[in-house]
């Protein structure tokens, strides 16, 4: 199977592989298919909360994929392809990344060609439209730049819900959301349900309300789907924790009620012997500009039992990790709890796992539930594999390492490096640490998620290095750790700045988060010369002098950053947020962009699924699951809206 499929715009197509897939027992797999299928039938939603037209536009698109009777070997009908492949890599019309609104890359008069050589009957049109006034809507929202911006927004200057196009809010200014949310959570203890999270919030006549994503709700065909699949998964699961937590999440899905979700997210924790495990909900909050409005996402795994090992040590120790860390005593907590820790390799992906999806997965996000639970963590082994196996040859490292000693350091110990970054950033870093009585993480605002993100790598950072990881037998050498740090820097201060555009600045958390701490252990190890840049051919790389001093830095950082989160320190936040994870310097920009462009390679990536088939051929009841690795991009994607496609095109018109 070949890992690299397709690549087009700044993206590229990988496969992962399900290895073992075959061997796990029939019971397992078909657990597996079930929960897959629940994974796929969600992604409407996702597209729907992206933005209000998304689902309108993609049906326009396809229909147009399939019908339309013009020339399809013309430049024209490529751009035009490019595009629709790119709308279904964002799951919308905005950048995945970026979050900008993606530019058509054809003509206007172009697209008015591909609709009226289009079979016009075949276009859904929302109820109560005129097909023609209907076609001009989906044009000026393509076409026109003022319209659609930008789907999520961290413009500071601007009112954060009336700058971004996501579909959470309807009518509402920033100052009511945070009004409403603000007061529900005062009128209850600590122990509150993650408010907001599954729902739309609007304003009608000047009242605010919440319509919830529920069965017979918002979104209820898509979660009737959902519902179903997790029905069938149920006389199949490994044991009574997993049917229980299953069917607390489906009377979640029946009612919307988050106290439901809680009291699945504290069993779902506490499941630790199965070996199939998933995701399924609305999740994270990347998507709302305020934090609080869940993204709909799933995925299917089960454990990669050789590699749990890895994580599995380093949880068993993570009081060790707490007490021995540069944090403030008074922030550490006495008793690390439940860090559980696995490896995993994904079956399916869904929702806004897919395609583009997180090498890692720390859950539930609820902070009391973590703090009182503990929280499950996890490395996804066969898509850092599938990263690694393209990463070696696509000529990166050979343009931006600093010394061929660095290329030697990265191809020696660069997988094992950044696997072990993952398992302590995830295990140990998000569930390190405490904060003040008193204090809620909400007060860091817009500036959580990066702070959060930055204490994180920090604690793997500053571990790394670690001769405890030796004793542990986690690392052969300490070059292992010198291969991480050269990597996280060359990737902080140079090669992420691929993914911006030119006179852009850097607005994704995880991103800003990188440069914060590459910039700030440049600044404050100047005097020394602990990194510095070095030229060579008109080129700018990274250089480390002293790999101990400069964990020793990290290790400071990481003490300032925690005291931020413990004492709720708004001001310092944006202070290091702005200062150091913002501002890109223009010269060093326009370099590495010239030079990436010659390497010629895209800087995101996404996985096809593999396809699943379920046997019941003779008698009816399920007797294998069959896996396959040969469905392209577009076809996937096709068959994903037409066998997953449950929402109406207008459901908010
Ligand atoms: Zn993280």
């Amino acid at each position: 199977m070949n890992v690299f499929v397709e690549k087009f715009a700044d993206l590229k197509i990988l496969r992962y592989s399900v290895p073992g897939f075959e061997n796990l027992d029939l019971k397992k797999k078909i657990y597996i298919y079930y929960l897959s299928q629940a994974a796929l039938s969600g992604r409407d939603i996702l597209w729907d909360q992206n933005n209000k037209n998304n689902l309108a536009i993609r049906s326009v698109l396809e229909n147009i994929w399939k019908t339309y009777k013009g020339k399809r070997d013309t430049q024209d009908f490529k751009l035009f392809e490019i595009y629709l492949k790119r709308v279904w890599f964002s799951n919308g019309i905005h950048h995945h990344y970026s979050t900008e609104k993606i530019p058509a890359g054809f003509s206007v008069s172009y697209f008015d060609e591909l609709i009226d050589r289009s079979k016009w009957w075949s276009f859904k049109i929302p109820s109560g439209v005129k097909f023609k006034a209907f076609i001009a809507e989906i044009r000026d929202i393509i076409f026109n730049p003022e319209r659609e911006k930008k789907r999520v927004s961290l413009d500071s200057e601007k009112d954060l819900l009336h700058s971004s196009s996501n579909n959470y809010y309807h009518d509402v200014e920033q100052s009511e959301a945070e009004k409403f949310y603000g007061d529900l959570k005062a009128s209850v203890g600590k122990e509150s349900v993650s408010f907001g999270l599954n729902s739309t919030l609007v304003k009608e006549s000047g009242q605010l309300s919440e319509k919830v994503w529920k069965l017979g709700g918002k979104y209820g065909k898509a979660i009737e789907q959902i519902i179903f699949w997790l029905n069938q998964a149920l006389n199949y699961t490994e044991n009574d924790l997993q049917k229980k937590y299953i069917g607390t999440l489906i009377q979640y899905y029946t009612t919307g009620d988050l106290a439901l979700f809680d009291e699945y997210s504290i069993d779902w924790v506490k499941e630790l012997s199965g070996e199939v495990d998933f995701v399924n909900g609305f999740i994270e909050v990347y998507g709302d500009p305020l934090g609080i409005k869940g993204s709909w996402e799933s995925i299917v795994n089960y454990k990669d039992t050789e590699a749990t090992k890895r994580a599995t040590i380093l949880s068993e120790n993570a009081q060790w990790f707490e007490d021995h860390s540069p944090v403030d005593p008074e922030f550490k907590k006495t008793e690390v709890k439940g860090v559980s820790a696995k490896v995993i390799n994904v079956a399916i992906l869904g929702g806004d796992c897919y395609p583009a999806t997180p090498i890692g997965i720390n859950l539930p996000n609820s902070e009391w539930i973590r703090e009182k639970y503990g929280s499950k963590s996890v490395t996804i082994e066969n898509i850092t594999q599938a990263y690694f196996l393209d990463s070696m040859n696509n000529g990166m490292l050979e343009e931006f390492a600093g010394s061929m000693e660095e290329i030697e350091r990265a191809k020696k110990f660069g997988y094992l490096a950044g696997n072990l970054h993952t398992d302590l950033h995830e295990c140990l870093g998000h569930g390190s640490g405490k904060v003040k009585d008193g204090v809620n993480t909400e007060a860091l605002k817009n500036y959580y998620s990066t702070i959060e993100e930055t204490r994180a790598d920090l604690f793997a950072l500053y571990y790394i290095m670690d001769e405890q990881l030796i004793k542990l037998g986690l690392v052969p050498s300490p070059e292992a750790a010198k291969a991480e740090f050269d990597a996280y820097l060359r990737n902080g201060l140079i090669t992420q700045l691929t993914r911006i555009e030119q006179g852009k600045n850097i607005e994704e958390s995880h991103m800003r988060n990188r440069q914060l701490i590459s910039c700030w252990v440049f600044e404050a190890g100047k005097a020394q010369n602990v990194v510095e840049f070095i030229y060579s051919d008109g080129k700018t790389f990274v250089r480390i002098n002293d790999y101990q001093a400069l964990r020793i830095l990290f290790g400071k950082l990481l003490k300032e950053v925690q005291r931020i989160k413990s004492e709720g320190d708004l001001e310092a936040a944006r202070n290091l947020v702005e200062n150091f994870g913002v501002k890109v310097d223009r010269q060093l920009h326009e370099e590495i962009l010239v030079r990436f462009k010659k390497i010629d390679i895209a800087p995101y990536a996404g996985f096809l699924n593999p396809v699943y088939e379920l046997k019941t051929w003779p008698c009816g009841t399920p007797n294998d699951v069959l896996i396959r690795y040969d469905e392209d991009y577009i076809s996937q994607m096709l068959r994903y809206s037409k066998e997953f496609g449950f929402l109406p095109i207008d459901s908010n018109r």
